[in-house]
């Protein structure tokens, strides 16, 4: 599961991208990966993990990651191929869902591609860019369904369907406020893979003064919330500078500077459990003595494909699962305790898990 940070250039994706994986980097007890200097492995903060780490004293903690790619270099243009455009949109195809960085801070020292501070032009220029790009792609597509269409029905409904999506695309709206009619055209749609199709986050980066309001008094920022609610995607405001220097703290001193700015967490740290959740993804636990640990299944996921994550065997030969659920565990202080209260459920395999859902499974080898 991956996220691609996008946005015009000089607006503070590198500065965020390097925030985040150095925050992820040095809790983790994953390697940061080094192959790719684009791709940070970033952990997903969960308090929850702490709590259980306490209970059960344990040694070690092992939260849920996620990955980052900062795609840079799109600028206008990209989808006419100039520069190395084609090659950063075809970047963005790859990923699942997008961070849309926005600059929403003023400073003189830095320029803006364009000339001036304006967070929705930009987010339009981007769009356009990507809009572009996935009518190329319908064309390729209509190109090969039009032969196909002349004796078979179904083609002939997808090529009609084709053409009221790029005509939506062409009057500048996003193919993820499409309409789909059917199954058929929901099955269609998603083999097109569409830029636009993608889930998007808007990461507002402001100066430090507009971090205790949440950005309220920034004009760029309350234009950005106003569109982003009608296109269904959420706004974090960020500080990309602060967050670089966030990242550089020990523990304790990061508490204090937030403390210092009226913070109660980072955005940062806002942000990845958002995109952890844009991703429909979410964390059952497993604790123990030797081990707390968030192990990441997509929503809806069964109990025995969720112990397939831990092991092949645990899936193959799944019997059943004992679940508890976080609240309850917190509330009884201990495994025991809720098991005496009877708190402690016997799940089959078709119990489809829970966020929070503290497994131990049961299993043939
Ligand atoms: P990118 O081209 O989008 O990757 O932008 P960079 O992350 O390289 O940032 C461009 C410049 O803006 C750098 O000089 C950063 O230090 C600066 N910058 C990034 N975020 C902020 C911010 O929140 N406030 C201010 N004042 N400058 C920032």
């Amino acid at each position: 599961m991956k996220l691609g940070i996008v946005g015009l250039p000089n607006v503070g994706k590198s500065t965020l991208f390097n925030s985040l994986t150095k925050a992820g980097a040095e809790s983790a007890n994953y390697p940061f990966c080094t192959i790719d200097p684009n791709v940070g492995v970033v952990t997903v903060p969960d308090e929850r993990l702490n709590v259980l780490g306490e209970m059960y004293q344990t040694k070690k903690i092992v939260p849920a990651v996620i990955e980052f790619v900062d795609i840079a270099g799109l600028v206008k243009g990209a989808s006419k191929g100039e520069g190395l455009g084609n090659q950063f949109l075809a970047n963005i195809r790859e990923v699942d869902a997008i961070v849309h960085v926005v600059r929403c801070f003023e400073d003189s020292n830095i320029v803006h591609v364009d000339g001036s501070i304006n967070p929705m032009r930009d987010v339009e220029t981007i769009n356009f860019e990507l809009i572009f790009s996935d009518i190329e792609i319908l064309e390729r597509r209509i190109a090969k369904v039009v032969k196909l269409s002349r004796n078979d029905k179904a083609a002939a409904k997808e090529l009609e369907m084709l053409k009221r999506l790029k005509a939506w695309l062409e009057d500048g709206k996003l193919a993820k406020t499409f309409e789909l009619l059917d199954e058929e055209e929901e099955e269609w749609f998603g083999t097109y893979n569409l830029l636009t199709a993608k889930p998007v986050i808007f990461a507002a980066n402001v100066t430090e003064e507009d971090l205790p309001d949440d950005g309220a008094n920034n004009e760029g920022v309350q234009a950005l919330r106003a569109y982003a609610a009608q296109e269904n995607c959420e706004v974090f405001v960020v500080c990309a500078q602060i967050e670089q220097e966030i990242a550089e703290l020990e523990e304790d001193e990061k508490k204090m500077f937030l403390e210092d700015l009226g913070l109660k967490e980072s955005g940062l740290e806002k942000l990845i459990r958002a995109s952890y959740h844009l991703l429909g993804l979410i964390s059952y636990l497993t604790a123990g003595e030797p081990e707390v640990r968030a192990w990441t299944i997509t929503k809806g996921t069964k109990a025995p494909q969720a112990a397939g994550k831990i092991h092949t065997d645990f899936e193959r030969g799944f019997i059943r699962a004992e679940v508890v659920s976080y609240d309850d565990l917190i509330a009884c202080g201990s495994h025991a305790a809720a098991r005496e209260k009877g708190l402690i459920r016997l799940e089959g395999k078709d119990y489809v898990v829970q966020d929070g859902d503290i497994m131990l499974f049961r299993f043939n080898v």
